[in-house]
C-alpha cells in the first residue's frame, strides 16, 4: 500500500522570516493530517532554518535541486552531501523549470538521481509534457523518453527508493489543472513503464505524484485516482492553510 505524499515546492519564493513562518505554520497544522506524509522544499539557502522550524513535527525537509558531483570546482552549486548535512531527506530533480529554463537534460537528471540515491536522499524525479506536445498527441512518447533517460541504469533496489512526479507543463502555475482522467492516464502509463522495466512488485511500490495547479478544491478528486499517490504543489504550498487543506483532502 502506497502512502500519499504531499510535497510543497516553494520555488524561488519567501525570504528568511517568511520561510520560517511558513514552516512553523505547516508544522503546527500537521497534527491534523492523518492520511498523508508531508514534505516542504524551501530555497536551499533557508533549508537549515526551515529544518529547525520543523523540528519535532512529522513534516520532512527537501531541496529543489542539487549538483551531481560530490565536491570541487563547481561555483554556485550544492552537492547531495551538503543537502543531507543540513537535514534534507528529499530532493526534487528535473523540475520542468529546470529542464525548460536552465536547459537540464534527461542525462543530467539521471546523473543527479544516481548521486542523490548514493547520498541517501529520496529523489523526486519530475517528468511532463509541454502544451504543444500534448496537443500534437506526443504525451506518451515524451513521458516514455523522460522516464527512460532520467532513470537510466537504476537498479530495482534504487527505483523503489525514488518518487516520480508527473507535472504537465501546461498545468504548472497556470490554474489549468489536468482532469483526474488525464492525470490517471499518464500515471497508469508510468506504472506500466515501471512494470516493463522492473516488475509488478517494484512498480507497485513507487509513489507517483501529480503536480500542476493542485488546490484544496481539486485535490480529493485527483488523489482518488488509483495511480495518483500524492501531489507536488507549487503556488498552493505558500500558504499553510492551502497546503494543509490539500493534505486533509486525501
Ligand atoms: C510545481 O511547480 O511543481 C507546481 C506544481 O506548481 P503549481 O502547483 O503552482 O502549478
Amino acid at each position: 500500500m502506497r502512502r500519499t505524499l504531499i510535497a510543497g515546492n516553494w520555488k524561488m519564493n519567501t525570504d528568511h522570516a517568511a520561510a520560517v513562518a511558513l514552516a512553523e505554520g505547516v508544522a503546527k497544522g500537521s497534527g491534523d493530517v492523518e492520511n498523508a506524509d508531508l514534505l516542504v522544499c524551501p530555497p536551499s539557502i533557508y533549508l537549515e532554518s526551515v529544518g529547525k522550524a520543523l523540528d519535532g513535527s512529522p513534516v520532512a525537509l527537501g531541496a529543489q535541486n542539487m549538483y551531481a558531483q560530490p565536491n570541487g570546482a563547481f561555483t554556485g552549486e550544492i552537492s547531495a552531501a551538503m543537502l543531507t548535512d543540513v537535514g534534507a531527506e528529499y530532493v526534487i530533480l528535473g523540475h520542468s523549470e529546470r529542464r525548460n529554463i536552465m536547459g537540464e537534460t534527461n542525462a543530467m537528471v539521471n546523473e543527479k538521481t544516481l548521486a542523490a540515491l548514493e547520498a541517501g536522499l529520496v529523489p523526486i524525479v519530475c517528468v511532463g509534457e509541454l502544451l504543444e506536445q500534448r496537443e500534437g498527441g506526443k504525451t506518451g512518447e515524451v513521458i516514455a523518453e523522460q522516464f527512460a533517460g532520467s532513470l537510466a541504469s537504476l537498479t530495482a533496489d534504487q527505483v523503489t527508493k525514488i518518487v516520480i512526479a508527473y507535472e504537465p507543463v501546461w498545468a504548472i502555475g497556470t490554474g489549468k489543472v489536468a482532469t483526474p482522467e488525464q492525470a490517471e492516464e499518464v500515471h497508469a502509463d508510468l506504472r506500466r513503464l515501471l512494470k516493463e522495466s522492473y516488475n509488478d512488485e517494484i512498480a507497485d511500490k513507487v509513489r507517483i505524484l501529480y503536480g500542476g495547479s493542485v488546490k484544496p478544491s481539486n485535490a480529493a478528486e485527483l488523489m482518488s485516482q488509483p495511480n495518483v499517490d500524492g501531489a507536488l504543489v507549487g503556488g498552493a504550498s505558500l500558504k499553510p492553510e492551502d497546503f494543509l487543506g490539500i493534505a486533509k483532502a486525501v
